[in-house]
């Protein structure tokens, strides 16, 4: 369904080898568990946790890009899925901040491309209020308990 080549914005991406239909899944994120220190700044890691991150699994899904203007997202757990339908070539993003949210990162430029790019790739607590709730469907498991739990207090 997905092959790995190069991106024309961020070298390596993950490309649809076949059309891809809304809400099918693409793949799942793999890798070893790890914490922070477990890491260095440069390698791989997915934040799936408050101190837990996926490391490099060796396959594509250590190669989606990030575009602020996703056609995929987080729909089961760590299952990427097709927001809307993909065509075959297209390459398969998803926005990073549904799994960041670290206290102390201040984010890195975003060259995602798309008209609505916020600029800066940052945690999902630093978004603005309509981002948040604009991603909150496709957060990470991890962030959709801690931003329920917040809003529950607020509520209460
Ligand atoms: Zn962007």
């Amino acid at each position: 369904m997905v092959r790995v080549k190069i991106s024309p914005q961020h070298g390596k991406g993950v490309f649809a080898t076949a059309a891809i239909e809304a809400g099918a899944e693409i793949l799942t994120f793999t890798g070893p568990l790890l914490q922070r220190g477990q890491f260095q700044h440069g390698d791989y890691h997915l934040q799936i946790g408050d101190d837990l991150y996926l490391g490099a699994s060796g396959k594509a899904d250590d190669y989606v890009n990030h575009s602020c203007e996703p056609n995929a997202g987080f729909g089961k757990a760590l299952a990427l899925v097709a927001l809307r339908d993909i065509a075959k070539g297209e390459e398969i993003t998803w926005d990073y901040s549904t799994a960041i949210d670290e206290e102390d990162f201040d984010g890195f430029p975003c060259q995602c491309g798309a008209s609505a790019c916020r600029g800066v790739v940052a945690s999902y607590r630093r978004l603005g209020e309509s981002d948040r709730e604009r991603l909150a469907p496709w957060l990470l498991p991890y962030l959709r308990l801690r931003y329920s739990r917040a809003a529950l207090k607020l509520a209460i």
